[in-house]
């Protein structure tokens, strides 16, 4: 353990990468929960992420990726490694008239503001979306069948190495991405967008900002479940019965039943709920609902 802290402390000190020690996931993540991690890292540059990447590795430290910490719940114990932070790692060049280069943190907002701003349309649907283009990119993020998967040309991955992952290459589908089957840094990403007007653009949002009007305040991680084949987990939970269920401070949402609230709970409260809700719809429904939210850290009895 020693001999792995002083690891840790070598990578720390050598880049001059913005640094935090300990990483509180409690405050970088939108339920607002979870441990700690050693450090973390918060490169502003594909070359300071590079060498973030390869320190921790050469160093053989476990390292977990976060972008803005929107689809995970991580346990209360925290993880005994770092993480990367792509939160600086933000900025968008035009490539040309319909190619925008983002880098993964760039903020979904920061990329519809841009659009906006240079009459570009066709992303509309990431409004209120709080993502960083990387991790939308790895969830294959969206709504109403819309999803980022079918705007992206390319995707920027590092590895070790750095190479490019075409769209097809990329298998986006629901809630999927290949990014999710390999241990890569997302360094950007490509997207195309269509000229449009000023009009047209004000259209979009207002519908998408309707349309999420009605979805549940308080922390949370947006929808926990997948929606299976043929009906939603929304539907599913709140016929089980399920809506307004708590469990310490947390809660399955009156308002939309795949959404569970923290309400000055824990991890542990969370995940389980999530379990219970899970049990139960297989109970009455066969159907097994499998989770959206991402888990960081362990999660056992023991936890809480
Ligand atoms: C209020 C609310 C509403 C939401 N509504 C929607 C919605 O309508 N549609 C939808 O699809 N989602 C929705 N979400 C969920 C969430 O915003 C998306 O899944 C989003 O894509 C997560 O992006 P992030 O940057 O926060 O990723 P994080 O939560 O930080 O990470 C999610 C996963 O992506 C990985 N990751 C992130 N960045 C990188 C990178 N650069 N390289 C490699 N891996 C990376 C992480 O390791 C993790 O496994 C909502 C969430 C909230 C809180």
């Amino acid at each position: 353990m020693l001999l792995y802290k002083s690891g840790l402390k070598k990578c720390i000190n050598e880049p001059k990468i913005k640094i935090a020690s300990p990483f509180k996931f409690s405050e970088n993540t939108t339920y607002g929960l979870g441990g700690t991690a050693i450090a973390a890292y918060f490169p502003r540059t594909v070359y300071e992420a590079k060498i973030a990447f390869d320190r921790l590795t050469l160093n053989a430290i476990p390292f977990e990726i976060l972008g803005n910490g929107s689809n995970v719940l991580a346990s209360d114990k925290g993880i005994s490694g770092a993480v990367i932070s792509t939160k600086n790692l933000r900025g968008i060049i035009r490539l040309d008239k319909n190619r925008l280069l983002c880098l993964a943190g760039t903020r979904t907002g920061e990329l519809l503001t841009y659009c906006k701003n240079n009459l570009l349309g066709g992303l509309e649907y990431l409004y209120g979306i709080p993502a960083t283009v990387g991790g939308a990119a790895y969830m294959n993020a969206g709504v109403n069948g819309a999803a980022i998967g079918n705007d992206i040309e390319s995707v920027r991955v590092y590895d070790g190495k750095s190479y490019l992952l075409t769209r097809e290459k990329c298998n986006f589908a629901y809630r999927h991405s290949t990014m999710r089957d390999i241990n890569a840094l997302i360094l950007s990403i490509i997207v195309n967008v269509y000229d449009s007007s000023s009009d047209e653009i004000e259209e979009r949002i207002t519908y998408y900002r309707q349309r999420r009007s009605h979805l549940p305040k308080g922390k949370s991680c947006g929808c926990v479940f997948k929606n299976p084949e043929g009906t939603s987990a929304g539907y599913l939970i709140e016929k089980a019965g399920l809506k307004g269920l708590r469990l310490g401070g947390a809660y399955v949402s009156e308002q939309h039943a795949s959404f569970i609230i923290n309400e000055g709970g824990s991890a542990y409260d969370v995940k389980s709920l999530i379990d219970i809700v899970k049990t139960k719809v297989l109970e009455k429904f066969g159907i097994l609902l499998n989770e959206e939210v991402v888990y960081i850290g362990e999660f056992n009895d023991f936890d809480g």
